[in-house]
């Protein structure tokens, strides 16, 4: 039977699958890097005068060391990224907090996202906030400080505040999860600046829609945007504040079923994204309150004030979704990060192999002429010549495992 859990925790995470491939691609840049050095110590070794290597050559090896460290930055940086979008006070704020098991993003009355908050992961104790005019880290220790400090700050709708927050508090910040919380998307903004800001390189979308109303155009307008601009995103379809039917527990499967169809409808028939099996998969009925309150409460079991009649089921549908959220995020992640960095490692060896390999034929004919000049091959040519010979047939199969490497290793974590 399926393993349910609450999340995290007792079952292994999909979301391991994302540092196991970014290790693997690391490994593997590793490998491309020493033997970039080898052919460059190599080429640097043999005397100018033979005319064997060209200087172009030369430097073109030189450059793909800069070249690979790049990628390696870019790699230790890659992480998964998700944004949620909605209405304001549809409970975007409560949903990540929920997520994250603590009350970190400020939430309620008094306290609308004015602009883009990112949580993500720090190596350090204490958590910090980071403004896109400074470096300076102002700290945070509770979410009333971090309340006043978004508050303090009048920013435009687009601007962007960092909260780096301590990975041992949090497993999804651990796993390299950045989670980004909108303003709503009935403030008016420019949408298209957001989508170029933010969403160009999401992996995954949550709208946080409310139960208690249908989705509205703004919302539906602003996926459209997206959808627009990028190819096929995900999209999860979160109804929340879902208690509110437990008051009306006669209408409960009528209005669900309603909101079902729609949202359904809006996936496929307008937004074109998934079909109508995945759909089902990408819409949930949840109660990020709820939610929050049991987690950050300790173990759910005795009702709080805020845990409506039928919670359970509702919190069993809130893990449910990050569950299928979390396989969903990962294998875009891994698709679309390390697909390109693993394709780019690739050609830089075929391109490394073509220099290696003219270098080789540059030696072959220096080596005929010697021998069509003199009768014999100069001692110091044919030590060259035979080390090029030894070289290039090591560098054929280092190639060639490595590029089987990368492609194993690739498939092997997409598979997964
Ligand atoms: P945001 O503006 O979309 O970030 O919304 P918030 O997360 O700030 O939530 C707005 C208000 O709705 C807060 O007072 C939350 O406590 C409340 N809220 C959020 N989720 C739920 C829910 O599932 N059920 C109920 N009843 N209230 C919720």
């Amino acid at each position: 039977p399926r393993q349910l859990g609450n999340g995290h925790g007792h079952t292994a995470s999909p979301l391991k699958i994302f540092g196991h491939a970014k290790n693997k691609v690391n490994e593997i840049f590793k490998t491309i890097t020493s033997y970039i050095s080898e052919s460059d110590a190599f080429l640097t070794g043999i005397p100018e005068g033979d005319n064997i290597v060209t200087r172009e050559q030369l430097e073109e090896v030189k450059a793909f060391k800069g070249k690979v460290a790049g990628i390696g930055e870019v790699l230790s940086r890659d992480h998964m990224k998700v944004v949620f979008f909605g209405r304001t006070s549809n409970g975007k704020s409560t949903v990540i907090n929920a997520m994250l098991k603590t009350k970190l993003l400020p939430s309620g009355i008094g306290h609308t996202t004015n602009c883009f908050v990112q949580v993500e992961g720090s190596d350090t104790h204490e958590g910090y906030l980071l403004t896109e005019d400074s470096d300076e880290q102002k700290s945070i220790h509770s979410v009333r400080e971090l309340a006043h400090a978004l508050s303090g700050v009048k920013l435009d709708s687009s601007a962007l505040i960092k909260i780096k927050w301590p990975k041992e508090k949090c497993v999804l910040l651990r796993d390299d999860v950045v989670l980004v919380d909108s303003p709503g998307v009935d403030v008016s903004g420019d949408t298209d600046a957001w989508i170029d800001k933010f969403c160009l390189d999401a992996d995954v979308f949550v709208l946080v829609a409310n139960a208690e109303s249908t989705l509205m155009q703004t919302e539906k307008n602003f996926f459209l945007r997206v959808s627009d601009k990028l190819s096929k995103p995900n999209i999860f379809i979160l109804n929340n504040r879902w208690d509110a039917s437990a008051s009306e527990p006669e209408m409960m499967e009528e209005v669900r079923k309603q909101h079902l169809d729609r949202n359904i409808a809006f996936l496929v028939d307008e937004l074109k994204v998934v079909n109508r099996q995945e759909a089902e998969n990408r819409v949930f009925f949840i109660s990020a309150r709820e939610a929050l309150t049991s987690r950050s409460q300790g173990q759910p079991g005795t009702p709080s004030p805020l845990l409506q009649e039928g919670y359970q089921a509702r919190l069993f549908e809130f893990a449910n979704f990050e569950r299928t959220f979390e396989e969903c995020l990962c294998k875009s992640a891994v698709k679309t990060k390390f697909e390109q960095h693993a394709q780019r490692g690739k050609t830089l060896s075929s391109q490394l192999r073509t220099i290696m390999e003219a270098v080789h034929e540059q030696s072959l004919q220096a080596k005929n002429r010697s021998i069509t000049q003199r009768g014999e091959t100069s001692s110091r040519l044919q030590f060259v010549s035979t080390q090029l010979d030894k070289l290039s047939s090591e560098i054929k199969d280092q190639i060639k495992l490595m590029v089987e490497d990368v492609e194993n290793k690739v498939a092997k974590a997409l598979n997964e």
